[in-house]
Protein backbone atom coordinates (compact mmCIF):
# COMPACT_ATOMS: atom_id res chain seq x y z
CA UNK A 1 0.00 0.00 0.00
CA UNK A 2 1.24 3.29 -1.23
CA UNK A 3 0.03 6.73 0.15
CA UNK A 4 1.15 10.08 -0.68
CA UNK A 5 -0.47 12.87 0.22
CA UNK A 6 0.01 16.63 -1.02
CA UNK A 7 3.54 16.23 -1.23
CA UNK A 8 6.42 18.70 -2.21
CA UNK A 9 9.70 18.83 -3.31
CA UNK A 10 11.72 21.74 -3.58
CA UNK A 11 15.74 21.87 -4.77
CA UNK A 12 17.05 25.37 -3.73
CA UNK A 13 13.77 27.29 -4.04
CA UNK A 14 12.86 25.43 -7.13
CA UNK A 15 9.62 22.97 -7.00
CA UNK A 16 10.71 19.78 -8.00
CA UNK A 17 8.09 17.71 -7.10
CA UNK A 18 4.65 19.93 -6.90
CA UNK A 19 1.84 19.13 -4.62
CA UNK A 20 1.47 15.01 -5.13
CA UNK A 21 -1.20 12.73 -4.63
CA UNK A 22 -1.49 8.86 -4.79
CA UNK A 23 -3.50 6.02 -2.99
CA UNK A 24 -2.87 2.86 -4.14
CA UNK A 25 -3.69 -0.66 -2.64
CA UNK A 26 -2.54 -3.85 -4.20
CA UNK A 27 -0.39 -2.59 -6.22
CA UNK A 28 2.21 -4.89 -6.68
CA UNK A 29 4.39 -3.36 -9.52
CA UNK A 30 4.07 0.00 -9.50
CA UNK A 31 6.04 2.38 -13.28
CA UNK A 32 6.93 5.26 -13.20
CA UNK A 33 6.71 7.02 -16.48
CA UNK A 34 7.24 10.38 -17.91
CA UNK A 35 9.94 13.23 -19.80
CA UNK A 36 13.37 13.44 -18.34
CA UNK A 37 13.30 15.85 -15.39
CA UNK A 38 9.57 15.53 -14.98
CA UNK A 39 10.69 14.48 -11.02
CA UNK A 40 10.81 10.51 -11.30
CA UNK A 41 13.96 10.08 -9.44
CA UNK A 42 13.96 12.55 -6.88
CA UNK A 43 9.59 10.84 -5.93
CA UNK A 44 11.48 7.20 -6.18
CA UNK A 45 14.62 8.88 -3.25
CA UNK A 46 12.03 10.52 -1.23
CA UNK A 47 10.09 7.22 -0.71
CA UNK A 48 13.45 5.55 0.29
CA UNK A 49 13.45 7.82 3.11
CA UNK A 50 17.23 8.75 2.02
CA UNK A 51 15.96 12.15 1.41
CA UNK A 52 13.50 14.57 3.38
CA UNK A 53 10.63 16.83 1.75
CA UNK A 54 9.07 20.00 1.66
CA UNK A 55 5.62 19.10 3.27
CA UNK A 56 2.98 16.24 3.07
CA UNK A 57 3.29 12.37 3.56
CA UNK A 58 4.12 9.46 2.11
CA UNK A 59 3.20 6.32 4.05
CA UNK A 60 4.51 2.89 2.85
CA UNK A 61 2.52 -0.19 3.95
CA UNK A 62 1.34 1.89 6.89
CA UNK A 63 4.64 2.95 7.82
CA UNK A 64 5.20 6.97 7.88
CA UNK A 65 8.48 7.56 5.65
CA UNK A 66 10.68 10.67 6.45
CA UNK A 67 14.29 11.00 6.18
CA UNK A 68 14.63 11.07 9.80
CA UNK A 69 17.42 8.64 10.95
CA UNK A 70 15.10 6.08 9.58
CA UNK A 71 16.91 3.05 10.09
CA UNK A 72 14.81 0.23 10.73
CA UNK A 73 12.47 1.39 7.27
CA UNK A 74 15.62 1.96 5.09
CA UNK A 75 16.82 -1.56 5.71
CA UNK A 76 13.54 -3.25 4.10
CA UNK A 77 14.16 -1.40 1.02
CA UNK A 78 16.30 -2.49 -1.93
CA UNK A 79 17.66 0.18 -3.88
CA UNK A 80 18.88 0.89 -7.34
CA UNK A 81 20.03 4.46 -8.38
CA UNK A 82 20.30 5.67 -11.77
CA UNK A 83 23.77 5.69 -12.25
CA UNK A 84 23.99 2.65 -10.11
CA UNK A 85 26.73 3.71 -7.68
CA UNK A 86 28.88 0.11 -6.93
CA UNK A 87 31.82 0.82 -4.87
CA UNK A 88 34.45 1.01 -6.85
CA UNK A 89 37.27 -0.52 -4.98
CA UNK A 90 35.09 -3.51 -4.19
CA UNK A 91 34.25 -6.28 -6.78
CA UNK A 92 31.01 -7.96 -7.33
CA UNK A 93 30.49 -10.06 -5.43
CA UNK A 94 32.22 -7.89 -2.56
CA UNK A 95 29.97 -5.14 -3.03
CA UNK A 96 27.05 -7.23 -2.52
CA UNK A 97 28.18 -8.86 0.86
CA UNK A 98 29.45 -5.82 2.25
CA UNK A 99 25.70 -4.83 2.24
CA UNK A 100 24.40 -8.43 4.06
CA UNK A 101 27.41 -8.46 6.30
CA UNK A 102 27.76 -4.79 7.83
CA UNK A 103 24.76 -3.66 7.30
CA UNK A 104 22.44 -6.84 7.81
CA UNK A 105 24.37 -8.31 9.97
CA UNK A 106 24.33 -11.49 8.10
CA UNK A 107 27.07 -14.46 8.39
CA UNK A 108 29.35 -14.55 5.37
CA UNK A 109 28.66 -18.37 4.60
CA UNK A 110 25.08 -17.83 5.25
CA UNK A 111 24.76 -15.68 3.15
CA UNK A 112 26.57 -16.74 0.16
CA UNK A 113 25.12 -19.20 -1.57
CA UNK A 114 21.87 -17.53 -2.36
CA UNK A 115 23.95 -14.41 -3.47
CA UNK A 116 25.71 -16.66 -5.80
CA UNK A 117 22.97 -18.39 -7.36
CA UNK A 118 21.36 -14.65 -7.63
CA UNK A 119 24.99 -13.97 -9.44
CA UNK A 120 24.03 -17.03 -11.96
CA UNK A 121 20.90 -16.29 -12.62
CA UNK A 122 21.85 -12.48 -13.75
CA UNK A 123 24.53 -14.10 -15.82
CA UNK A 124 27.30 -12.54 -13.88
CA UNK A 125 29.25 -15.36 -11.95
CA UNK A 126 32.34 -14.78 -14.27
CA UNK A 127 32.14 -10.98 -13.30
CA UNK A 128 32.10 -11.40 -10.04
CA UNK A 129 35.50 -10.79 -8.52
CA UNK A 130 36.06 -8.09 -11.14
CA UNK A 131 35.75 -4.44 -9.94
CA UNK A 132 33.28 -2.21 -11.63
CA UNK A 133 35.26 -0.52 -13.96
CA UNK A 134 36.23 -3.88 -15.20
CA UNK A 135 33.22 -4.99 -16.52
CA UNK A 136 30.62 -3.06 -18.87
CA UNK A 137 27.70 -0.72 -18.00
CA UNK A 138 25.27 -3.34 -18.44
CA UNK A 139 27.09 -5.76 -16.02
CA UNK A 140 27.51 -3.01 -13.37
CA UNK A 141 23.84 -2.53 -13.49
CA UNK A 142 22.83 -5.97 -12.93
CA UNK A 143 25.60 -6.59 -10.24
CA UNK A 144 23.64 -3.36 -8.51
CA UNK A 145 19.78 -5.27 -9.35
CA UNK A 146 21.46 -8.11 -7.63
CA UNK A 147 22.46 -5.96 -4.81
CA UNK A 148 19.44 -4.53 -4.16
CA UNK A 149 17.66 -7.86 -4.66
CA UNK A 150 20.20 -9.59 -1.93
CA UNK A 151 18.72 -8.40 0.88
CA UNK A 152 15.26 -9.61 0.72
CA UNK A 153 13.63 -6.36 0.68
CA UNK A 154 9.96 -5.41 1.50
CA UNK A 155 9.81 -3.00 -1.45
CA UNK A 156 12.48 -2.69 -4.24
CA UNK A 157 13.06 1.09 -5.97
CA UNK A 158 14.45 0.60 -9.22
CA UNK A 159 15.32 3.54 -11.18
CA UNK A 160 15.63 2.60 -15.33
CA UNK A 161 17.00 -0.67 -14.08
CA UNK A 162 17.21 -1.77 -17.90
CA UNK A 163 19.00 1.64 -18.93
CA UNK A 164 22.17 0.02 -20.66
CA UNK A 165 20.89 -3.57 -21.30
CA UNK A 166 20.12 -5.45 -24.37
CA UNK A 167 16.71 -7.09 -25.35
CA UNK A 168 17.55 -10.19 -24.02
CA UNK A 169 18.65 -9.19 -20.29
CA UNK A 170 16.28 -6.69 -20.30
CA UNK A 171 13.60 -9.58 -20.74
CA UNK A 172 15.86 -11.41 -17.50
CA UNK A 173 15.36 -7.93 -15.53
CA UNK A 174 11.97 -8.35 -16.67
CA UNK A 175 11.54 -12.23 -15.22
CA UNK A 176 13.12 -11.58 -11.93
CA UNK A 177 10.81 -8.83 -11.16
CA UNK A 178 7.65 -11.19 -12.37
CA UNK A 179 9.02 -13.44 -10.19
CA UNK A 180 9.78 -11.68 -6.91
CA UNK A 181 6.68 -9.61 -7.71
CA UNK A 182 4.37 -13.44 -7.19
CA UNK A 183 6.99 -13.63 -4.20
CA UNK A 184 4.49 -10.44 -2.58
CA UNK A 185 7.49 -7.98 -2.79
CA UNK A 186 6.56 -4.59 -4.17
CA UNK A 187 8.09 -2.75 -7.13
CA UNK A 188 8.13 0.90 -7.98
CA UNK A 189 10.17 1.31 -11.36
CA UNK A 190 11.34 4.10 -13.19
CA UNK A 191 11.68 3.67 -16.70
CA UNK A 192 11.39 5.20 -20.08
CA UNK A 193 10.63 1.73 -22.30
CA UNK A 194 7.05 1.54 -22.37
CA UNK A 195 7.25 -2.10 -23.02
CA UNK A 196 9.09 -3.25 -20.30
CA UNK A 197 6.35 -0.99 -18.31
CA UNK A 198 3.45 -2.64 -20.21
CA UNK A 199 4.95 -5.98 -19.54
CA UNK A 200 6.19 -6.07 -15.70
CA UNK A 201 3.42 -3.16 -14.19
CA UNK A 202 -0.09 -3.61 -12.80
CA UNK A 203 0.10 0.36 -12.15
CA UNK A 204 1.46 3.20 -14.01
CA UNK A 205 1.96 6.39 -12.82
CA UNK A 206 2.20 9.56 -15.95
CA UNK A 207 4.47 12.01 -14.29
CA UNK A 208 4.69 15.66 -16.29
CA UNK A 209 6.88 18.76 -14.69
CA UNK A 210 6.82 17.50 -11.38
CA UNK A 211 2.62 16.61 -11.28
CA UNK A 212 1.28 13.60 -11.56
CA UNK A 213 -1.05 14.03 -15.03
CA UNK A 214 -2.34 10.53 -15.28
CA UNK A 215 -2.20 7.13 -13.45
CA UNK A 216 -3.73 4.17 -14.24
CA UNK A 217 -3.33 0.33 -14.67
CA UNK A 218 -1.41 -0.02 -18.65
CA UNK A 219 -4.71 -0.36 -20.38
CA UNK A 220 -4.21 3.50 -19.90
CA UNK A 221 -1.20 2.92 -22.21
CA UNK A 222 -3.55 2.20 -24.65
CA UNK A 223 -6.22 4.89 -24.14
CA UNK A 224 -4.39 7.80 -22.93
CA UNK A 225 -7.31 10.60 -21.73
CA UNK A 226 -5.05 13.86 -21.57
CA UNK A 227 -3.02 15.77 -24.58
CA UNK A 228 0.43 15.44 -22.23
CA UNK A 229 0.39 11.73 -21.91
CA UNK A 230 -0.65 11.40 -25.99
CA UNK A 231 2.14 13.77 -26.87
CA UNK A 232 4.59 11.72 -24.61
CA UNK A 233 3.30 8.19 -26.34
CA UNK A 234 4.21 9.25 -29.70
CA UNK A 235 7.43 10.56 -28.97
CA UNK A 236 8.49 7.65 -27.35
CA UNK A 237 6.88 4.57 -28.91
P1 LIG B 1 15.40 11.65 -15.98
O1 LIG B 1 14.38 10.90 -16.80
O2 LIG B 1 16.26 12.50 -16.82
O3 LIG B 1 16.16 10.80 -15.04
P2 LIG B 1 13.69 12.52 -13.78
O4 LIG B 1 12.25 12.49 -14.12
O5 LIG B 1 14.22 11.38 -13.00
O6 LIG B 1 14.54 12.71 -15.11
P3 LIG B 1 14.62 14.13 -11.58
O7 LIG B 1 15.99 13.60 -11.54
O8 LIG B 1 13.68 13.71 -10.51
O9 LIG B 1 13.94 13.87 -12.99
O10 LIG B 1 14.72 15.70 -11.57
C1 LIG B 1 13.61 16.56 -11.49
C2 LIG B 1 14.09 17.99 -11.44
O11 LIG B 1 14.81 18.21 -10.24
C3 LIG B 1 15.05 18.36 -12.56
O12 LIG B 1 14.74 19.66 -12.98
C4 LIG B 1 16.41 18.32 -11.90
O13 LIG B 1 17.28 19.22 -12.51
C5 LIG B 1 16.11 18.69 -10.47
N1 LIG B 1 17.02 18.05 -9.50
C6 LIG B 1 17.13 16.71 -9.28
N2 LIG B 1 18.01 16.45 -8.30
C7 LIG B 1 18.49 17.64 -7.88
C8 LIG B 1 19.44 18.04 -6.90
N3 LIG B 1 20.06 17.16 -6.11
N4 LIG B 1 19.66 19.38 -6.76
C9 LIG B 1 19.02 20.27 -7.51
N5 LIG B 1 18.12 19.96 -8.47
C10 LIG B 1 17.85 18.67 -8.65
MG1 LIG C 1 15.79 10.07 -13.31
Amino acid sequence: NLKIDKLTKKYSGKVVLDNISLDLKEVQVLALIGASGSGKSTLLRLLSGLESFDSGKIIVNGHDVDSKSDEAYRKKIGFVFQDHNLFPHLSVLENIMLVLEKVHGMKREEALPDVLRVLEQFGLNEHSDKKPHQISGGQGQRASIVRALSIHPELVLLDEPTSSLDPILTHEVLNAVKLLAEDQKDFVIVTHEIGFAKEVADYIVFMDEGGIVEHGTKEMLSNPQSDKLKAFLNKVL
